[in-house]
């Protein structure tokens, strides 16, 4: 059984309430963020979202048919009565709204990641939810909220997104039960799996081409490794958004159970590291000890190359780690 209650008295104590989904957000991040502001802002409350980095354009619609507010961190004044993280595994992927969280009077978090840090006053962080919008889900439902569309939409695209149209591991019957209540409330959701998973940009496409010819495997085949860099986004036209698939789309290739996705991180010489897997190995466990986090089947690294070692030298113990972790 969760807990609600810290939380709860929370919300009920506070008027200004600034909700953070994590850097690079996701449709689970803002989905969760995007629910929970439209039940607050119905209690009465001033509700902030604040993200890193503007909305992907696939999530736009959280915009136009929920009618959200995606503020970004120079809109927003710190030191409101609370502040709740969500989805967010660690302090670190608050990035530069660190003041936002840390100058409110109260610091809270709803979150779902297995590996995670615990930086908050007040943590409700459940690894069983398949995704945060689950949990918040149980919040509304704690505290008697009236079921709108905009919220199922909200909810509903949290679970597509982090359970890969309810198909990865982390379904449960409880989420299937939730994502009826939301098509209950909505009648007609199946537009969210085209907005978010079909779609393709054409840009996505020239990529994905790069990309297939540019995967190497390891392990006899049961690593796939994919580096892109700069240049080939630039010789694609594509941006981040368009390779957000890619760690899924190489762990669906036939005997590989492990990929491997790095890409170029926001600062020199910082790597963004995507992981996947299935039950060979718990990729969460492995992310936790190049200082990453995430899920069991879906986790990540930020690296940071110094310490005299190079890249190459840092992708040679990270497969080593990976196969060991594969023959345990
Ligand atoms: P991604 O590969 O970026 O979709 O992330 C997969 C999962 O790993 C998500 O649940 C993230 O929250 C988590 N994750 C990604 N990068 C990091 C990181 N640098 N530190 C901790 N967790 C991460
Ligand atoms: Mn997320
Ligand atoms: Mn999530």
């Amino acid at each position: 059984m969760i807990d609600w209650t810290p939380i709860k008295n929370a919300i009920r104590d506070a008027k200004q309430i600034v909700l953070l989904p994590h850097i690079y957000a996701d449709g689970d991040a803002l989905g969760s963020a995007g629910a929970l502001a439209l039940f607050l802002q119905d209690q009465g409350k001033q509700v902030t979202i604040a993200v890193e980095e503007a909305v992907q354009d696939k999530l736009s619609f959280l915009t136009s048919k929920a009618n959200l507010h995606f503020a970004l961190p120079e809109e927003v004044v710190p030191g409101a009565d609370l502040a709740i993280a969500v989805d967010v595994s660690d302090y670190a992927r608050l990035g530069s709204r660190k003041p936002l969280f840390d100058q409110a009077r109260v610091q809270a978090r709803i979150d779902h990641h297995g590996v995670s840090g615990d930086f908050a006053t007040i943590t409700v962080c459940n690894p069983e939810w398949a995704a945060t919008a689950e949990g918040i889900y149980g919040l509304l439902c704690e505290m008697d909220a009236s079921w709108t569309v905009p919220i199922a939409i909200c909810v509903y695209t949290g679970l597509v997104t982090d359970t890969g149209c309810f198909a990865y591991s982390n379904v449960r019957p409880e989420t299937l039960r939730v994502a009826a209540a939301m098509l209950e409330v909505a009648r007609d959701l199946s537009w969210i799996y085209r907005e978010t998973f079909e779609n393709k940009t054409k840009s996505c496409i020239a990529l994905t081409a790069a990309a297939y010819g540019k995967t190497e495997y390891e392990d006899a085949g049961r690593i796939a490794y994919l580096r892109l860099e700069a240049k080939d986004y630039a010789d694609a036209g594509a941006t981040d958004e368009d390779s957000e698939g890619f760690s899924a789309m190489l762990r669906a290739i036939q005997g590989v159970h492990v990929s491997i996705f790095v890409r170029d991180g926001r600062e020199n010489g910082q790597y963004r590291i995507s992981l996947r897997s299935d039950e060979a190995c718990d990729v969460a466990k492995v992310a936790g000890e190049f200082g990453g986090g995430g899920h069991a089947r879906a986790a990540g690294i930020t690296y940071i190359s110094d310490k005299g070692e190079t890249f190459t030298q840092f992708k040679t113990r990270l497969i080593t780690r990976l196969k060991e972790c594969m023959e345990a």
